[in-house]
């Protein structure tokens, strides 16, 4: 497969540290409220990714961190009058909740910064004895100019960056935190340099040095992220051990944009996944997000979402009866999705299998894009799989077992994200 990655800035061969092992990891969300379409966008395609690694008859470990401390969690739990572990369980079941609705199963592993403190202050330890930390009144900082790579993946001038806190205790502005030294109520834990919690960027290099070592095949995430975000995690990480490069292949998905401007909170113009999937189903949503490629800007409309729904009525429509294999059409689906992942050309093969009548290869494919291209995923289905995660949330597993166990028996098949 060929992937482009933002390190290198080519599409490249994908070459993973052992030949049929990948490990992957993607930054997970902040859990202070619903997740949107953008936040859909990027994770639809991560899941799309795994998912054809994996039936490449690669094996793949696919984690992603959960940031369940953070200013927003604080703020948020702190306006609703409610504690910080009880707001961010609260939006992790939501956020597990509508990645089940949407389909996305290929995750391994959800690990909360929050239950990986030891690995945090351990990382942070390792860097102050290495001498690229430096500790002040207010915490520890990451001292940028004690590392050479810095810039490498934005391709950012160190010195035309500003950093996103402005602090005098730092020696450089540019110097961003490890760990925030003060109470901070409940999410307050004691170091090595006195009670206080980690900084944003430390909990992914603890998660994935802890999961995968200090080299590892992707890490994924959004655009946005690549900086300052991504770039202080090569920072930390290859400062340990000076050991590079972290990771090959840095995988960032375009944005999800309405009239030009990404979604998000802060920008007040979102739509939440559950208010999307009241009106279209998950596989119209899926066949919206992978008509465009994952780099791409993707403007969401409802046009565009309801011309996404007519192409997959039609491939339905068209394709009833099994006339056998169309191996051409099977050969450019598996070429684009070889290709940087283009799901817009792997799309328009499925619409070649279906005018074909090639039914089984429209199933087989179909598991790797999410989307069912035989039949409309059934509402009675989906409510069914919605209230089980809701009963695993609320941890009882009784009844969801229950219903479990009925559904396999009357031959549905059920998978379950770990909690
Ligand atoms: P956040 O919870 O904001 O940290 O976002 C979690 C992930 O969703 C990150 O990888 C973001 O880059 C991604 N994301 C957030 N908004 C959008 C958007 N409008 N389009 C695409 N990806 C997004």
């Amino acid at each position: 497969m060929d992937l482009y990655s933002t390190l290198s800035g080519t599409v490249e061969p994908l070459v993973t540290r052992h030949p049929d092992r990948v490990s992957l990891f993607v930054c997970g969300p902040t859990v202070y409220d619903y997740p949107h379409l953008g936040h859909a966008r990027t994770y639809v395609v991560f899941d799309v990714l795994a998912k054809y690694i994996r039936w490449t008859g690669k094996e793949i470990f696919y984690l992603q961190n959960i940031t369940d401390v953070d200013d927003k969690i604080i703020n948020r739990a702190h306006e609703e009058g409610v504690s910080q572990s009880m707001l961010a369980r609260k939006f992790e079941a939501e956020y597990i909740r509508d990645m089940r609705s949407l389909g996305i199963d290929a995750v391994n592993y959800y690990a909360r910064a929050t239950t990986h403190i030891p690995e945090i202050i351990n990382q942070v330890d390792r860097l102050v004895a290495r001498g690229v930390a430096y500790v002040t009144g207010s915490g520890v900082y990451f001292n940028v100019d004690m590392f050479g790579g810095n810039g490498e993946l934005s391709g950012q001038d160190a010195t035309k960056r500003v950093s996103l806190v402005t602090d005098t205790s730092k020696h450089h502005p540019l110097d961003f935190a490890l760990w925030k030294l003060g109470e901070f109520g409940e999410y307050t834990w004691d170091s090595p340099w006195g009670r206080g919690r980690p900084g944003w960027h430390i909990e992914d290099t603890a998660i994935s040095e802890k999961y995968f070592g200090q080299q590892y095949d992707i890490h994924g995430g959004g655009l946005d992220l690549i900086f300052p975000h991504h770039e202080a995690e090569i920072a930390q990480m290859e400062s340990l051990e000076g050991k590079h490069p972290m990771v090959r292949y840095w995988v960032h998905t375009g944005f999800l944009t309405v009239k030009g401007e990404k979604m998000s909170k802060s920008l007040g113009n979102f739509i939440t996944i559950r208010d999307v999937l009241r009106t279209w189903n998950k596989d119209v949503l899926r066949y919206f997000i992978l008509l465009s490629h994952y780099r791409s800007p993707l403007e969401a409309t409802k046009e565009g979402i309801a011309n996404a729904g007519r192409a997959l009525d039609h491939i339905r429509a068209v394709a009833k009866k099994d006339t056998g294999e169309n191996q051409n059409a099977r050969k450019a689906f598996t070429d684009a999705m070889e290709s940087d992942l283009n799901t817009p050309m792997a799309l328009a093969a499925i619409q070649a299998l279906a005018a074909s009548g090639d039914l089984s290869a429209l199933k087989e494919f179909g598991e790797v894009l999410g989307i069912n291209f035989l039949h409309e995923t059934s509402a009675t289905l989906s409510v069914l799989q919605d209230i089980r995660a809701e009963l695993r949330a609320k941890k009882q597993f009784d009844v969801a077992d229950m219903i479990r166990k009925r559904m396999i028996a009357a031959g549905i098949t059920v998978t379950d994200l770990p909690l």
